[in-house]
């Protein structure tokens, strides 16, 4: 591990954006999530699944990727969140279609068919998952027609881009020296 990289600011800053929406205040709370990844030496990716009922919106439900800790590569952010909302026993999965999700990251393949299979209402995310990207980078599962028996869903990305950029630089760096090579 290299230490100089370790000691070096830790903490996600989020001076960079003029303007301050709805939408960047739920994804600052994915990235206190994906910056505690970080801080377990897990892929620093975070989520919030946002219910929206009128004009109300909640935080239903939240995770960050836990693949290390689980020895289980499908521990994503997403997942974690989707499992502590249905073991809550509040919501049923119908819940889905009335939830908006913010990831730091944008959601992988298996990901972005779990939430279609959800019928989530949309999908907010910071940066683009350029090797494993499910809804536009690689593939575009949330658009598909081929998976017609779900429902597409929208799916935007570019909020708090850059600092969810730098956390997993940040920890590529740490860990490729390591030998690891994980997917968000
Ligand atoms: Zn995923």
């Amino acid at each position: 591990m290299n230490n100089d990289i370790e000691n070096t600011d830790s903490t996600v800053s989020f001076q960079t954006e003029e303007r301050i929406t709805i939408h960047h205040d739920f994804m600052r709370t994915a990235l206190t999530l994906a910056q505690e990844a970080y801080d377990n030496k897990e892929v620093p990716v975070g989520c919030v699944f946002v219910l929206e009922d009128g004009d109300e919106r909640v935080i239903i439900g939240s995770g960050r990727n836990r693949t290390n800790e689980t020895e289980n590569g499908t521990r994503h952010a997403e997942l974690e969140a989707i499992d502590e909302i249905l073991a809550s026993q509040k919501y049923t999965s119908d819940v889905f279609r009335k939830c908006v999700l913010y990831v730091t990251v944008e959601p992988c393949v298996m990901c972005a068919y779990a939430l279609r299979l959800l019928g989530i209402k949309h999908v907010y995310y910071g940066c683009a998952n350029e090797r494993f990207g499910g809804t536009g980078s690689v593939f575009t599962i949330h658009q598909d027609p081929n998976l017609s028996l779900h429902p597409p869903y929208p799916c935007e990305g570019g909020y708090y881009r850059e600092e969810s950029i730098m956390l997993l630089r940040r920890f590529y760096i740490r860990e490729n020296e390591k030998g690891f090579d994980q997917m968000p």
